[in-house]
């Protein structure tokens, strides 16, 4: 007899949740994210002890039929593609159809969801992938997920989890990612019962970078707009003397989402050339909005990296406009570099 065994589908879920689900950050990113996707405009975030009692996200989007509620946590299922072809031009956060599945394999999940033209809400119970039979219950509008104990079962994960400061840390990172990407959204973080932060729908991009950030970072900003071959680029740039000792403060979102790309980290490098020292960082907030076709969002399980059709061209567009932006500003350059 054979000595290989396909692993069942438990197990599967659980070692692919590895992927996606490193820590209580991970699934706030990924409960915010299919939220936005469910056209929500407002979004309560509550946290008790780092994440790991509990996270629950509570929003006022579509919503999910009874019918789905269970096909929405079972792995590769997914609303937002059909085919391959679909695969070429993602305009939605998610699309892998990973996060409800990976999350439910490792922690207690509870889930109240209503659609508009429902009479009730339904509710379903995932304990580590198993599910209790869908029920009916009183709720409103849109979808309330709770994830509870995460990693409870898997003591080698929860291991990896650090003190409750350290991982609010990251989740605060999250959501301010989230909160700068999509400024029309009214957020709310609810810190052990206490509210940590409350952001107005249709803020800003200006005021919303102060109240994350503080009046410091924000008032000072050049804010320049740009549209070329098919890339619009909104930049909001911190004036040479307020380079940081780290890159703490560089934001760079394409079509709503954070992203990380060695190309625009360099163009961001190269316009404050000779403007501040070399080892500074510039404060720096870029939205870029381009055709979704233009880049490809399908290579990384969490989606910070994508892969430009032609990553030149978005540099020196980025470049330029940045350049352009700094040099026609009269800034307080000798200030920031040293005597
Ligand atoms: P993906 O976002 O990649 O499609 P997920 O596992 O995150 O995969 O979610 C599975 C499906 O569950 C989504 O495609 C969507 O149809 C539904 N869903 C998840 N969260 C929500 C929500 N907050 N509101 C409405 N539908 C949701
Ligand atoms: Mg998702």
């Amino acid at each position: 007899m054979g000595r290989i065994r396909v692993l069942d589908d438990n197990m599967i879920n659980m070692i692919a949740a590895g992927e996606v689900i490193e820590r209580p950050a991970s699934v706030v990113k990924e409960l915010l994210e299919n939220s936005i996707d469910a056209g929500a405009s407002r979004i309560v975030l509550k946290i008790e002890d780092g994440g790991r009692k509990l996270i629950s996200v509570t929003d006022d989007g579509c919503g999910i039929e009874a019918e789905d509620l269970e096909t929405a946590f079972m792995p590769h299922a997914t609303s937002k593609i059909r085919g391959s072809d679909d695969l070429d031009g993602i305009v939605t956060m998610g699309f892998r159809g990973e996060a409800l599945a990976s999350i439910a394999s490792v922690s207690k999940v509870n889930v109240v969801s209503r659609r508009l033209d429902s009479i009730q809400a339904n509710q379903l119970e995932i304990d580590c992938g198993q599910k209790k039979p869908v029920r009916p219950c009183s709720g409103d509008y849109g979808t309330t997920i709770e994830v509870r104990n995460l990693f409870y079962k898997l003591p080698a994960r929860r291991k990896f989890l650090r003190t409750a400061n350290t991982e609010m840390g990251h989740i605060n990172e999250h959501f301010t990612r989230i909160a700068l990407a999509h400024c029309e959204l009214d957020l709310t973080l609810i810190n052990n019962g206490r509210q940590a932060q409350r952001l107005a729908g249709k803020q800003s991009v200006r005021d919303r970078i102060g109240q994350l950030m503080g009046k410091a970072v924000s008032e000072d900003l050049l804010e320049t707009h740009a549209e070329e071959k098919g890339i619009r680029i909104r930049a909001l740039l911190g004036k040479p003397v307020q380079a940081r000792g780290s890159s703490k403060f560089q934001y760079v979102f394409l079509n709503g989402r954070y992203i990380r790309d060695k190309f625009i980290s360099h163009a961001i490098k190269e316009a404050y050339r000779g403007l501040i020292e070399p080892n500074k960082h510039p404060v720096v907030f870029m939205f870029l909005e381009m055709d979704p076709h233009m880049y490809d969002v399908n290579v990384h399980p969490t989606k910070i990296e994508v892969r430009f059709q032609n990553s030149n061209m978005v540099h020196s567009q980025v470049l330029a406009v940045m350049r352009e932006k700094l040099l026609s500003t009269n800034l307080d350059v000798e200030a920031s570099l040293p005597g």
